[in-house]
C-alpha cells in the first residue's frame, strides 16, 4: 500500500520527496511505501500547526473540551486494537499477543485516557500580592508549535508518548515518526480526526533523519521532543541553538542489574531474561549489565543461561513465540557486530551469540549471555539494542554502585535484594532516572519516565509529561 503525508486534517502527495520502502523484518520483504517528506512537506506542516495553534482552535479550547477528544480518540484506538496491532507486528517483527494483548495497545489505551484526564488538572495558576500594590498571577500555558521526532523501537507508543501530553498542554503537533515504522502513526494521525481533534492540530509526515532536520531548524517550531540515540540527541541539541528551541530529549540506555548475595536467585533469572529480550532487546530500558555479588555468580550465572536458552524465538504471529526479530538487517548486523568484537576481547558467550539455524530469511537473533568481560570493554559501555547481556561480579555495595554508574548512561536500573535498608541505599546512590527493586521493566502512566546523564532530560508519561510542554508566564496587575 502506498501512503501519504497527514498534513491539515488530510492526506497530502508530498511535494518533490521520494518514496521509501516499507520492510516486514521477520521476512525481509517490503510491505508499503511512505513519502520521505522533503523540506517543503515539513515547512507546510508547520504551517498548519502554527494557524491551528495561533487561532486557538485547540490550546483556547477548555481543558474539558481537549480532554473530551482525547477520551475519544483512546476510544477509537480501543475499537481498531486489533488493527493496529496487527500493523505494528508486520511492521516491527513484535510478537502479535506482545503487542495486542501485552505491552503495547492495553498500555497505549491507557496512556491516552492518562493525557485526558491530566488535561483537566492544571497546575501552578495560583495568584498572590508577592510586591506592595500588585496581585501576581502565574499562567501556564502551551509551549506552541512542537515538533517531535520518534524512534522505531516502539512506534505507536511512542507517537503516544509524545502526541499527548502536548495535546494535553494545548500545544500543537508535527511528529515524524522513524523512517522504519510510520505505518501506526499514519493511522493514528486519521483517527484524530474522526475523534474531532482539529486539523492542523495533527501532523504526521514519515521521512528520514532529513525530515527530522527540516522541522528541528525550522524558526516556528517552539520546542523539539525526542525519542532517539545519544548521538542524534546531540546532533539535534546543536541544531535546535540557532533558534533557541526548548529540547525534550528521551535516549539511549544501558541498564545496570545489581543482584546482592540474599535476592532470590529464580525470580532474578526470571525478570531479567523477560526485561533483556522483550521487544528484542530494542528498549531503552532493558536490562543488559548484571552484576552479581561473587559468592553467587555462578549460579546467577547458571540459571541465567538456563533462562535465556528457553526463550521461543520466531515467527511473530505465532502464538507461542515472545521474541521476534531485530528491526533491520543492519540492526542485526550491528548486534552482531559488538558480540564478535566482545569474543576478540576474551569474552566467553554462554548461550546464543548467533543467529539461530534456519531464519536467516528475517533479522532474528538468539538470546545470548556474555561473561569474561572487563567494565571498559565495548560490550559493557555501549548500547547494543538487542537481547544481549553480561554477567560480571562484585564484592561490596559500593563496588556494586560505582559498577552500576560507571557509564555515560543514567536511563534506568535495577537492584535484587531482600534488605531494605540496602535497597533504600543503594537506589539513592544510583544515578538512573529509573530505579526498580526486585524487578526491572514495568511502568504505568502515572510513572515519569526519562534520563540522568547522557539519557537526556525532560520526561515522558505522568503529569511531569504535560508539564515539560508548558511554560509559566506572570501577569502582574496594579492595584492602584
Ligand atoms: P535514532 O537516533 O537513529 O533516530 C531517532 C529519530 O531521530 C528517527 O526518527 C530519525 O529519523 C531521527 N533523526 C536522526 N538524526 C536526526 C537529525 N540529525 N535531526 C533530526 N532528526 C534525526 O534512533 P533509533 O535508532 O530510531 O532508536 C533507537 C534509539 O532510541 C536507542 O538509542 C534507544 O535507546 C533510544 N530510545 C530511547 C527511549 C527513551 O525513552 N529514553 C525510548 C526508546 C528508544
Amino acid at each position: 500500500m502506498d501512503y501519504k503525508l497527514w498534513i491539515d486534517g488530510k492526506w497530502a502527495d508530498g511535494k518533490g520527496g521520494k518514496r521509501m520502502d516499507i520492510i516486514n523484518p521477520a521476512k525481509g520483504e517490503t510491505i508499503a511505501s511512505v513519502l520521505d517528506a522533503s523540506s517543503a512537506d515539513v515547512d507546510l506542516a508547520v504551517k498548519a500547526a502554527h494557524t491551528a495553534f495561533y487561532d486557538g482552535r485547540w490550546s483556547k479550547l477548555t481543558p474539558a473540551a481537549r480532554s473530551n477528544a482525547l477520551l475519544k480518540l483512546a476510544t477509537l484506538v480501543e475499537q481498531k486494537s486489533d488493527d493496529l496491532a496487527r500493523m505494528e507486528s508486520l511492521n516491527t517483527g513484535k510478537p502479535f499477543e506482545f503487542v495486542s494483548k501485552g505491552a503495547d495497545m492495553p498500555f497505549i489505551i491507557d496512556n491516552i485516557r492518562f493525557f485526558a484526564a491530566a488535561a483537566r488538572d492544571v497546575h501552578g495558576s495560583h495568584a498572590g500580592e508577592f510586591a506592595p500594590g500588585f496581585t501576581s498571577i502565574f499562567r501556564r500555558e502551551p509551549v506552541g508549535v512542537v515538533g517531535q521526532i520518534a524512534p522505531w523501537n516502539y512506534p505507536l507508543m511512542m507517537a503516544i508518548w509524545k502526541m499527548c501530553p502536548a495535546l494535553a498542554a494545548g500545544c500543537t503537533v508535527v511528529l515524524k515518526p522513524a523512517p522504519s515504522t510510520p505505518l501506526t502513526a499514519l493511522m493514528l494521525a486519521e483517527m484524530t480526526k474522526q475523534a474531532g481533534i482539529p486539523d492542523g492540530v495533527i501532523n504526521v509526515l514519515s521521512g528520514g533523519n532529513a525530515t527530522g532536520q527540516a522541522l528541528v531548524e525550522h524558526p516556528d517550531v517552539r520546542m523539539i521532543s525526542l525519542t532517539g540515540s545519544t548521538a542524534t540527541g546531540k546532533a539535534i541539541m546543536k541544531s535546535a541553538a540557532d533558534t533557541l528551541k526548548r529540547v525534550h530529549l528521551e535516549l539511549g540506555g544501558k541498564a545496570p542489574i545489581l543482584v546482592f548475595d540474599d535476592a532470590d536467585i529464580s525470580v532474578v533469572a526470571q525478570k531479567v531474561t523477560l526485561a533483556s529480550t522483550f521487544n528484542t532487546g530494542q528498549d531503552c530500558t532493558a536490562a543488559t549489565r548484571v552484576y552479581t555479588q561473587a559468592k553467587h555468580f555462578d549460579k546467577v550465572k547458571e540459571a541465567l543461561t538456563e533462562a535465556m536458552k528457553a526463550v521461543k524465538v520466531g515467527d511473530p504471529f505465532d502464538s507461542d513465540v515472545t521474541v521476534g526479530p531485530l528491526i533491520s538487517a543492519a540492526q542485526r548486523d550491528r548486534v552482531v557486530g559488538f558480540v564478535d568484537r566482545a569474543k576478540k576481547q576474551g569474552a566467553t558467550i554462554l548461550t546464543g551469540g548467533n543467529v539461530p539455524k534456519g531464519m536467516d530469511g528475517g533479522f532474528y537473533y538468539s538470546p545470548t549471555v556474555i561473561v569474561d568481560v572487563k567494565q571498559s570493554d565495548e560490550i559493557i559501555q555501549s548500547e547494543v539494542f538487542g537481547p544481549v547481556i553480561t554477567v560480571q561480579n562484585f564484592k561490596s555495595e559500593e563496588e556494586a554502585i560505582a559498577l552500576g554508574n560507571d557509564v555515560q548512561y543514567g536511563l534506568a536500573a535495577s537492584v535484587f535484594t531482600r534488605d531494605v535498608g540496602r535497597a533504600m541505599r543503594v537506589s539513592a546512590a544510583l544515578e538512573f532516572g529509573t530505579v526498580w527493586i526486585n524487578d526491572h521493566i514495568p511502568l504505568a502512566s502515572e510513572t515519569p519516565h526519562g534520563g540522568f546523564k547522557q539519557s537526556g532530560f525532560g520526561k515522558d508519561l505522568s503529569a511531569e509529561a504535560m508539564g515539560d510542554y508548558q511554560i509559566s508566564k506572570h501577569v502582574m496587575i496594579s492595584n492602584s
